[in-house]
Order: C-alpha cells, then structure tokens, then sequence
C-alpha cells in the first residue's frame, strides 16, 4: 500500500482488508457456486460503516472522502470483489439521496439506507439503451400529486433483492434534459422483475430486468426537480467508476498473490516456478501494473474530493485503465497456475470471471474514452 496514506487512511483500510479476510474470502468460492447473495454480510459491513461510506454523519453515513473509498473498495475486494462492487452501488444510490435529495428524504430514507436495513439498487440501463443511456425511453408521467412510472430496466444489480430503487426515467422531452431521478420502493404496485439472469462471473450477488406498469409513486419521490435525472445519475457514476476500479485493484492484487503464492510451490524442470526468469519478468509487469493503477487511482479519487475541473476526465482515465490492467494481471495470474488455474478451487478463474464485467458496466471501457476525448478536443470545431 502507497507510503502516502495518513494514519487514519492505513487503519481504514487495515479494518477493510481484515472484513475481507474474516467474513468474505472464506466464502466466495461458495457463494459464487451457489449464486447466493449474502445480505446478512452486507449489513455486518455496514455496521463498520461501509454502507454509507462517503454519506453525512447526521444520518448515519461515515463522512469519509472518496479516497477513503478507494482504499475500501480495494481491500473488500482482496476478499470478494462482487460483494464489494455491490456495495459500491449501494453507496452510490446512497449518495444520489444524500446529494441531490430533499433534506426531508435523506432523513426519511438515509437512516435505513447506512445500517442497510434498507438495500438500494441503481437502475439507468434499459434493453434497447446502454451506453447511450441519454436516450432511455421509461416514462414518468404526472398524475395529481403521484408520477406513472411505465418501462423496463435491463441488468439492474441487487434488483429483486433490494428494497428501493434509483430510477432514471422521461418525464420531458427527448435527450438528456427530458430525464427526472426517482425513488422507488420495492412494494409500489406495477413493480416487477425477471429472473435471476445467468452470467459468466457476478454469481454472489442478482442481476435482474425490473419491469414498471404504470408504478405510482408520489412526487416527494422525486429527487431534486424534474430535468436534472441524468446529471444525477452521471456525477453519481464518476464516484461508482472510481469504486469499480479499486473492486478490479483489489480482485487483480489477490489473484497477483495467489500466483506469487503457487510459483513458490509449484515445480518444473527441476526448478520452483518463480526461478524461471521469464516468469519472474511477467510477475515484474504484473506488480508494476498494479502499482501505476494504485497511484492513479488515487489521483482520480483526491481530483473528485477536491472537484477539480478535470475530475470527470481523469474517473474515466481510471475506470478505463485499472479495469483493463486488473483484468489482465488477473488473467496472468490463471496462467501461472497453468492447468490449476482453469479449475474454481484455486480462485484464480472466478477473479478473472468476475474482474471481466469491470470493463463493460458503469460505462463500457470504450465509452471512458468517448468521455476522455470528448473532454480533450471540447472547445474545437465550434
Ligand atoms: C452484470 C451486470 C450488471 C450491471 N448492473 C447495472 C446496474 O446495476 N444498473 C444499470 O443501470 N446498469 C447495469 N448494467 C448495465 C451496463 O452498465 C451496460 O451493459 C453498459 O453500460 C453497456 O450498455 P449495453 O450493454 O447496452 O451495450 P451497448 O451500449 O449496446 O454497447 C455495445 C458495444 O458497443 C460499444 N459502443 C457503444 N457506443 C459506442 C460509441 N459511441 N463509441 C464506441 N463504442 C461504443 C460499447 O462499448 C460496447 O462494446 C450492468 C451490466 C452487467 C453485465
């Protein structure tokens, strides 16, 4: 871990990195198997306060910074990177409340939502609109003092599960601006969802479509005013990209430890495996990786905390690059296991299953750079 990390930050994530180790790496062999989402864990970690890690106080949060969440995030996901990615996304819809929302529903809602009594999922994607999400079709449509919500919702993390949902839908006309965030309880009449979809890695926690027939839900559920659905739900990306970065961090450091691990064990051709000096070059790059995506990482999360002006290019920076270098050392790390690698008792294979979707979900890794170019070349062709 980087020698610039306060007192504080190393016993953050010292108390992280133990949580891992004690509740989530035991079982995450298991829980992939078995496709079970363990919702009791995630309440004991919300109980160390990392349900509502960069949520105010006055409603239970941990009032920590987003590089505080880095570290946490990273060192969750030494043990399990999807139950730590799930968390993420809780924090996220947390923070949509706690930033945007009335002071009257964050202390309706953010009380529950820290311990995760209440458990929230994230819903923007919609079956025919991913990365362009700007252009999602599900209506609000307002009715006295209630909005109709109508539309479906496609890949939503914890649906079925959780017990509100953030919901981005139309309540103008078309683009960015037509777009209004809502809060949906998992009770409201019209609400419904799919089945548990079957997926490569992710297994620990449900990804299900959510589907809304004329839901009604009262206009205090809007969140801000109507037209300022998407801005929500981008600023709330930019923190999520940075969590998903240290998930792949934290997923690729394990798998880099598993293999420097083995190749002490491990013999060929009379020799251990790490003597061979090809393989000790490899373990060179992987660490490096790993390091330069650590200290970028940490870049990106101190621009956000501070709102500089280009911390939007450099989240996107850092979703693109720590994805793509966790998901390579984590490939790396199946390869040095050799055949070992490719059965699930070693661990090595559901790191690179689940490290894979890192690079696709929260804007695929192509869209991080439509965002970085975008904000390179703004001002030209005017
Ligand atoms: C396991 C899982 C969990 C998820 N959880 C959630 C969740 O909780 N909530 C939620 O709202 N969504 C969630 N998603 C959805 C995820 O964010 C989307 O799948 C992702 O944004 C991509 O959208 P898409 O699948 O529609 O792909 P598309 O947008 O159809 O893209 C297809 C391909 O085209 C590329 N592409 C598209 N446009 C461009 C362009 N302009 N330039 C270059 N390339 C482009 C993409 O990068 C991709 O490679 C989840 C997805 C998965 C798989």
């Amino acid at each position: 871990m980087s020698g610039e990390l306060s007192e504080e930050q190393s016993s953050i994530f010292a108390m992280a990195a133990d949580f891992a180790a004690q509740e989530l790496a035991p079982h995450a062999l298991e829980w992939d198997e078995q496709k079970h989402f363990p919702v009791n864990v995630l309440r004991k970690a919300a109980a160390l306060g990392m349900g509502g890690i960069y949520i105010r106080d006055d409603v239970g949060g941990s009032g920590l910074t987003r590089m505080d969440a880095a570290l946490i995030f990273e060192a969750l996901s030494q043990g399990c990177p999807v139950i730590a990615s799930f968390l993420s996304i809780h924090n996220m819809c947390a923070w949509v409340i706690d930033a945007y929302g009335s002071e009257a529903q964050r202390q309706k809602w953010l009380p529950q939502l820290t311990p995760m009594e209440l458990i929230a999922s994230y819903c923007l994607t919609e079956p025919s609109c991913g990365s362009d999400a700007a252009n999602l079709s599900t209506k609000a449509v307002r009715d006295g003092d209630d909005y109709l919500i109508t539309g479906q919702k496609q890949f939503i993390s914890g649906a079925g599960a959780s017990d509100i949902y953030i919901v981005m839908a139309r309540t103008g006309a078309a683009g960015a601006k037509g777009i209004s965030a809502f809060i949906v309880p998992k009770d409201a009449e019209g609400l419904s969802f799919g089945a548990n979809e079957k997926k490569m890695g992710w297994n620990a926690q449900p990804t299900r479509t959510v589907m809304f027939d004329n839901v009604r839900v009262p206009v205090e559920n809007l969140i801000g005013q109507e037209g300022i659905g998407f801005k929500i739900a981008m600023s709330a990306l930019d923190g999520g990209r940075l969590n998903i970065a240290a998930c792949s961090l934290g997923g690729a450091q394990a798998a880099f430890d598993k293999a420097l691990a083995y190749m002490d064990e491990r013999k060929a051709f009379g020799s251990k495996l790490h003597q061979f000096q090809a393989l000790q070059f490899r373990l060179a790059d992987m660490a490096t990786e790993l390091e330069v995506a650590r200290t970028f990482l940490h870049r990106a999360a101190r621009a956000l905390d501070r709102h500089d002006a280009d911390a939007v290019k450099l989240c996107a920076m850092a979703k693109r690059f720590v994805t793509d270098a966790g998901f390579n050392v984590a490939n790396q790390a199946l390869q040095l296991h050799g055949g070992y690698g490719y059965l699930s008792e070693y661990g090595a294979e559901k790191l690179v299953r689940d490290l894979r979707v890192h690079q696709i979900l929260e804007g695929t890794n192509e869209i991080m750079r439509v965002i970085i170019a975008r904000e390179l070349l703004s001002g030209r062709d005017k």
